[in-house]
């Protein structure tokens, strides 16, 4: 649990979890079909597509064009459905593609201004971004894209800046926080806010001490501005759980540290000590690090 949490934190966020939810159940729901699809999530690259019957968003790009076309092909989606790409931090394995889908592609790619000075002075920018394809987001302030609301948020990490994104679309609210130390009370209010939630497991506390690492890099990795534990997510989770949510993806899980049978059992053991049942009360799942995860289709 993170040492940034007081007692008072709980106690608003559950309040505040139980008046959301009532809201969102007490609302008829649309009927809109969201669909989920993962195409890469660690270090190698992350990329993940949210979209409705006829068009979609990427949430960052991080891996190859030609990976990206590739995947989207094989569920039958053309590039061309995608109309933004909302980037989460500047660190190569977010961005990779977005110079060239933005610049060849003409796909806007939204992010803070923070996050774009950032990007285009990343090193695995070849193609830089032009005022054509930069669009900007701020912190909280909610964007209406067609059917999308998208607010991004603040997490802690060590990029030139970090965000997280809440999508409200059909009715249904889904966060993603990949990439972040540790999970602040801005964090903890989306996650409480989600219907369906990625989040970040990326390395078992057992296998980064006694791994191959270097000290400083064991350091950041657990440090606050890092990435999250497998044990931290899920102590989260089951202290917070509430009716609303019905899918945890676990997301961003190392390949040296970390294992997806591992994270996914971490994950159930505490949840199952908080009377949580995987499989009947929340879905769980882990994303896969170099191919697609199932294709979800959410009625
Ligand atoms: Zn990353
Ligand atoms: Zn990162």
């Amino acid at each position: 649990m993170s040492a940034l949490w007081k007692e008072k934190d709980f106690v608003y966020l559950r309040s505040f979890c139980f008046r959301k939810q009532k809201a969102l159940y007490n609302n008829e729901r649309n009927c809109m079909k969201i669909k989920f699809l993962s195409l890469a999530s660690g270090s190698s690259g992350n990329c993940y597509y949210l979209g409705t019957d006829t068009y979609g968003i990427l949430i960052d790009a991080g891996i190859g064009v030609r990976t990206i076309k590739k995947h989207l092909k094989d569920y039958g989606l053309a590039l061309e459905r995608v109309r933004a790409i909302f980037v989460t931090h500047d660190h190569a394995d977010h961005i990779k593609s977005v110079g060239t889908l933005g610049e060849k592609y003409g796909i806007p790619v939204y992010s803070t201004p923070e996050i774009h000075a950032g990007i285009n002075k990343n090193y695995c920018m070849t193609e830089k971004l032009t005022s054509a394809s930069v669009r900007y987001i701020y912190k909280e302030e909610p964007l209406q894209l067609e059917d999308f609301k998208i607010t991004a948020f603040e997490v802690p990490h060590d990029g030139t800046d970090n965000v997280g994104y809440c999508i409200e679309a059909g009715g249904r609210v889904f966060s993603f926080l990949t990439d972040l130390g540790c999970i602040t009370p801005t964090a903890a209010k989306y996650i409480c806010m989600a219907n369906h939630l990625v989040i970040e497991a990326n390395y078992d506390d057992e296998m980064l001490k006694m791994g191959p690492y270097p000290k400083h890099l064991k350091e950041r990795i657990a440090g606050p501005n890092g990435h999250m534990c497998n044990r931290a997510t899920a102590e989260f989770l089951a202290d917070n759980m509430h009716e609303g949510l019905e899918h945890i993806w676990l997301c961003h899980l190392s390949k040296d540290n970390n294992h997806p049978e591992l994270a996914l059992k971490t994950v159930e053991l505490i949840l199952r000590g908080k009377g949580i049942c995987v499989g009947k009360d929340v879905q769980l799942a882990a994303l896969k690090r170099n191919t697609p995860s199932e294709y979800i289709v959410l009625e």
